[in-house]
């Protein structure tokens, strides 16, 4: 048996990146950026109008100017203005080569058809954005690792990438074993479980992007669980074992995946919930072996399984935050393992749930964290500081 640090460590020796794929940027949300994005026009690509109102030429100490025309947005043109000369413009539109300012509608008085005069005097090159205010044909746009957001896409769309490289997603299998498991969709039957660990995965999973996910589900069965594991190995990235992992005479995953040429890089972790977790590789593919429990499941996900993903996914950042914070109540710790209290944050202060059995997922509903309490701890007082994580 192994400790949080040590399992910790482990996942972070082994992790490694995806592949780097050149995806449509229309595909790209929630991908990392894994080579430099370099923009390809300038931004804006022309001088351009921040105002509706009119371009001119600037004529000192002059208020009066002829109007030559207009410019719309979208428009392309080849107006010059002499001195003295304005020309109505729009938001967004091409401001003409020779005009030095935009003078905002609201501080111009229309006197005719062809004339204006200016309620104040212009600033030389106000409200022109110029060429290449954000950014210049071939720049450096957006660099490796960058997280693509809604904010990330419309930028590279803004100055014409339309193709991205990134790191690709991992094809995972969720394989849940257990012969008292039910589906949702059947009528409830004596000593049965409604089975609710592969939506508990999959759904974390599709929070991260992922979707490539398959679920199979194995009574169990040595030799079923054995096929079962062999298939979802040869075709996913990563394998998600719910159950079975434990010491119970009908517990047959840890069997099947040694038999089946696993390399076990941990099994066993000194912690409470989740002791019996098992990490493995099998040629290139990952396999946890999560305990079937819930809130075990859900925890060795936050905690182990999430930093790998994360890793393939090509976050630079891995890890859940932590952060020291005082409990907000008295609190007794039972047993000598690390421990995993689901609990939630408010300001500076954090309380523990109640309901913190492995079999209860409920207490995860509001839990915006765990108070991590290492090996050996003993009873807590109001105000302690402990060790918070968040996820
Ligand atoms: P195991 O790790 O297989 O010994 O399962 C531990 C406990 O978790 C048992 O009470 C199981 O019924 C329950 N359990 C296992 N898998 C699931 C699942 N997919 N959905 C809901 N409960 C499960
Ligand atoms: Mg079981």
């Amino acid at each position: 048996m192994i400790s949080v640090g040590e399992a910790l460590q482990i996942i972070e020796g082994n992790a490694v990146c995806g592949d780097v794929i050149s995806i449509p940027i229309t595909e790209a949300l929630g991908y990392v950026l894994a080579e430099t994005a370099i923009s390809k026009i300038n931004m804006p690509p022309f001088r351009q109008s921040a105002m509706d109102g009119y371009a001119i030429n600037i004529l000192p100490n002059i208020d009066k100017y002829i109007l030559k025309g207009e410019i719309k947005a979208g428009d392309s043109h080849s107006y010059e203005l002499k001195p003295g000369e304005a020309i109505r413009i729009f938001t967004g539109a091409s401001v003409p080569k020779t005009a030095n300012a935009v003078v905002m509608q609201e501080k111009v008085n229309r006197l005719d058809d062809a004339k204006i005069s200016l309620q104040e005097s212009p600033i030389i090159e106000q409200n022109i954005r110029p060429k290449g205010e954000q950014c210049t044909v071939g720049q450096e746009v957006v660099l490796p690792k960058t997280y693509l957001n809604p904010a990330a896409l419309s930028y590279l769309v803004s100055v014409g990438v339309n193709e991205v490289k990134v790191y690709s997603k991992p094809k995972v299998a969720i394989v849940v074993t257990g012969s008292e498991l039910i589906d949702i969709n059947t009528p409830y039957q004596d000593g049965k479980i409604y089975e609710s660990n592969s939506i508990l995965l999959k759904s974390e999973l599709l929070k991260l992007g992922i979707k490539d996910i398959t679920v199979l589900k194995v009574e169990d069965n040595y030799e079923a669980t054995k096929k079962t594991l062999q298939n979802a190995l040869s075709v996913n990235d990563v394998v998600l074992v719910s159950g079975g992992i434990s010491v119970g005479d009908y517990d047959f995953v840890g069997k099947a995946l040694k038999s089946l040429g696993t390399k076990e890089l941990f099994y066993k972790i000194k912690q409470k919930p989740g002791k019996p977790l098992f990490f493995g590789k099998n040629n290139n593919s990952f396999v946890f072996g999560l305990p079937g429990n819930p809130a075990s499941a859900l925890t060795c996900y936050y905690m182990y399984v999430l930093p790998l993903l994360k890793k393939y996914i090509g976050y630079s950042d891995i890890h859940l935050n932590r952060k020291h914070l005082s409990i907000s109540h008295d609190y007794m710790v039972k047993g000598i393992r690390a421990q995993f209290l689901k609990a939630v944050v408010e300001g500076k202060e954090v309380t523990v749930m109640h309901q913190q059995s492995s079999a209860m997922i409920s207490a995860f509903i509001d839990a915006n964290a765990y108070i991590y309490l290492p090996e050996f701890s003993e009873e807590l007082k109001k105000n302690d500081s402990v060790e918070v994580i968040l996820f």
